[in-house]
């Protein structure tokens, strides 16, 4: 499809870049991935992350706990990464079982190590307009629309869905971007007439095929960052593709447009800390 932005070509654009940047430093870059319990999906991000790591010369570690672990004991393991010299970047997979308090392990995180941009300091920076580590799949969603060359001055951009990790930044970049933004989320009415006004939409909901392509203003450009499986073990974004790719000007693919950015990303932040605590 002519019209899409293909994420997995943009991340191999850029791993050559990535590996560039790893051996010039004195060491290699250390991720530690935090993992509790054995959620199926989680082990295929994590497995997703360590295969990036491996491409990339990045050194990882991965630590997986039980999922009736104490939030002790995650929170003693966080406190050891933040004092092991050879990691450079913490990432706790989420979500975490229930029964711990994620807001209380993110911000245990030492900031400097916060290479998924989750921690209030990071976030804080990045509604500043000085950002350290920008959250991964919004920073790779940015990537996109600067890779194909997507003008955000002036325009106006609706990001639908405003959890911490991917809406809530997503709508401060695009603001630093010079669009004008909206944000959405489940209480706003008449979504389709929001999305027929909107000249850049961004997608993160988790509900498939939620945003109908026929509410796509013909030339918009579109974002979809839902991953959702279907009964039938199929995977689809947040946008009906098929239909809104007959009237965007751009539009990400799901599987294949915003993953394999937040890959990305997170190899980017985890070398740009490493380098960071090298100087
Ligand atoms: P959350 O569940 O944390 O947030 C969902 C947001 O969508 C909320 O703000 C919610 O509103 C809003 N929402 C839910 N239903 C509707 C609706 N029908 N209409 C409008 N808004 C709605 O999800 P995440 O932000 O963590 O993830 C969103 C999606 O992105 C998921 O599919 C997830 O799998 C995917 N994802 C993909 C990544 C990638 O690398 N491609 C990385 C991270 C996430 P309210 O605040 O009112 O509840």
């Amino acid at each position: 499809m002519t019209n899409s932005m293909n994420g997995r070509l943009l991340a191999k654009e850029r791993a050559a870049g990535l590996r560039e940047a790893v051996s010039k430093l004195d060491r290699r870059p250390g991720l530690a991935v935090v993992l509790v319990g054995e959620d199926p999906a989680s082990q295929v991000y994590v497995g997703k992350k360590t295969a990036a790591c491996e491409r990339l010369g990045l050194l990882h570690r991965q630590i997986t706990l039980p999922a009736d672990s104490s939030q002790e004991a995650l929170l003693a393991q966080i406190d050891a990464l933040n004092s092991d010299d050879s990691i450079d970047g913490i990432l706790v997979q989420l979500p975490l079982p229930k029964g711990l308090d994620t807001n209380a392990v993110l911000d245990r995180i030492d900031p400097s190590k916060d290479v998924d941009g989750f921690h209030p300091e990071n976030l804080g920076l990045l509604a500043q307009g000085r950002a350290r580590f920008v959250a991964c799949t919004p920073a790779g969603c940015m990537a996109l629309l600067a890779r194909w060359n997507v003008d955000l001055t002036g325009k106006s951009a609706l990001v639908i869905g405003r959890s911490t990790i991917v809406g809530r930044p997503m709508s401060l970049l695009l603001d630093r971007a010079n669009a004008t933004v909206t944000v959405a989320h489940s209480r706003t009415p008449n979504l389709a007439e929001r999305v027929a006004e909107a000249d850049v939409v961004v997608a993160a909901i988790g509900r498939p095929e939620a945003i109908k392509g026929e509410w796509i203003k013909p030339g918009a450009v579109v974002v979809d960052v839902g991953i959702n499986r279907l009964d039938d073990g199929r995977l689809v974004g947040d946008v009906e593709y098929e239909a809104a790719a007959t009237r965007a000007s751009l539009i990400t693919p799901v599987p294949g447009g915003v993953g394999p950015m937040t890959i990305s990303m997170l190899m980017s932040n985890t070398i740009d800390a490493a380098t960071r605590r090298q100087q």
